[in-house]
């Protein structure tokens, strides 16, 4: 079936290859990726990100939830994949099942695994600060417990900061006492004996700001899709990353409106002047936050066309005027460059009053995934089995 026909998200694997050479310099083989795949990889698509990076050489990815781990071994990923969320005991085997390692989030949990009884890998978070999960980090004791029950086999150990994305003072000193925290009860662990575990604390922001406190693993999820979570964060690293993903869409209809006329459900926007406008096939059931209605931009034919009237479940309409020779069929591009211009992840994040990451992970399953090789674009589909490359 043709994929391009309303709606796709395009991937650049070459740029994701690009951004884990960016970080494997800055890990400089002390410490190893581990790529945050969860929510889809943050809207790009699970499957086929993954893949292009354990081509790229990645060996550890974690998600969210055990459903997304199950869907990266049914796709074929090979590689050591950490559930970061609870995991309900009832589907304790389908760990063993699919070979995944599940996070220990706290001591009560590992009682849970201890009843199931059956050797299950885990890795134990620890609480340094964020107070979200882990087993508070005071309470060494029952850190060290974990070790003795016969069902965990634990094969890593980690934590995770929650200021690290801010230069303020505080908050520096904030994620400097974490950091300390983590590293006593690292210490303390292997001043009992105990060291052959994997450590790791940093996520994409850690890293760029506090590339010295890398463990043996980095937890690299936005940064690695070639973005930051805001247009104005400021970070002590700034490697050359570029973005993986470009969001288009089909132009289904072009109109011209009188003087007067109003657009869309409300009728929020009305022409003061004749105008030409274009619908879009793509609205908030694709993951267009619907409070762009009336607000933002889309570009087409390497032109600005502000969003006019309310944004649909399913379409959404631009101004298009004086823009030369838009035709219905064509393209128009939600994030991502056209021509000269560029909206980035960042900018459409801006203008919706949120972070790039949520906008990106609530990109809808509707959109095709297709990834851009140099000159092609390739299914996911044809990337798994027999290759199809289209124009
Ligand atoms: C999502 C997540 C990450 C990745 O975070 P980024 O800021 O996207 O790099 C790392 N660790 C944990 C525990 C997470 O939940």
């Amino acid at each position: 079936m043709y994929k391009m026909g309303r709606t796709w998200i395009e991937l650049s694997g070459e740029n994701l290859i690009w951004n884990v050479k960016q970080f494997n310099k800055i890990l400089g083989g002390r410490s190893q990726i581990m790529a945050a795949v969860k929510a889809n990889a943050y809207g790009h698509g699970a499957v086929e990100v993954s893949h292009i990076l354990e081509e790229a050489g990645v060996e550890d990815f974690c998600v969210a939830s055990l459903e997304e781990g199950i869907q990266l071994r049914q796709s074929g990923i090979k590689g050591r994949v950490l559930v970061l969320g609870y995991t309900h005991p009832k589907a304790f085997v389908e760990l063993l099942r699919y070979d995944l390692t599940q996070t220990v989030v706290d001591a009560a949990y590992a009682e849970k695994l201890k009843q199931y009884g059956k050797k299950i890998k885990v890795h134990i978070e620890i609480d340094t600060g964020m107070h979200r999960l882990g087993e508070r980090f005071e309470r060494f004791e029952d850190i060290l417990a974990m070790w003795q029950i016969d069902s965990l086999e634990i094969t890593g150990f980690f934590s995770h900061l929650c200021v690290a994305d801010s230069n303020a003072e505080t908050d520096r000193d904030y994620t400097l006492w974490q950091i300390r925290n983590f590293s006593q009860v690292t210490a303390k662990l292997k001043a009992a004996g105990i060291s052959n575990f994997k450590a790791h604390l940093l996520s994409s922001y850690g890293v760029l700001n506090y590339p010295e406190y890398c463990f043996d693993y980095a937890r690299i999820g936005i940064a690695l899709y070639g973005i930051l979570s805001n247009e104005t964060d400021t970070t002590r690293l700034k490697p050359d990353l570029r973005p993986v993903l470009t969001l288009k869409t089909r132009i289904q209809s072009v109109r011209d409106l009188k003087a007067g006329e109003g657009v869309g459900y409300g009728l929020t926007y009305t022409a003061s002047c004749p105008r030409t406008i274009a619908s879009l096939s793509i609205g908030y059931a694709d993951g267009i936050p619907r409070n762009l209605s009336n607000h933002g931009w889309v570009l087409v034919n390497g032109f600005r066309a502000p969003i006019i009237g309310r944004i649909c479940m399913d379409q959404m309409m631009v101004d298009i005027t004086g823009i030369p020779g838009v035709l219905t069929g064509e393209t128009a591009v939600l994030i991502g460059k056209s021509g000269k211009e560029e909206i980035t992840a960042a900018m459409f994040a801006c203008w919706s009053g949120t972070i790039t990451n949520e906008v990106l992970s609530r990109l809808g399953s509707r959109p095709e995934r297709l990834i851009r090789r140099p000159g092609t674009i390739r299914y996911m589909d044809g990337y798994l089995g027999s290759r199809k490359a289209v124009r």
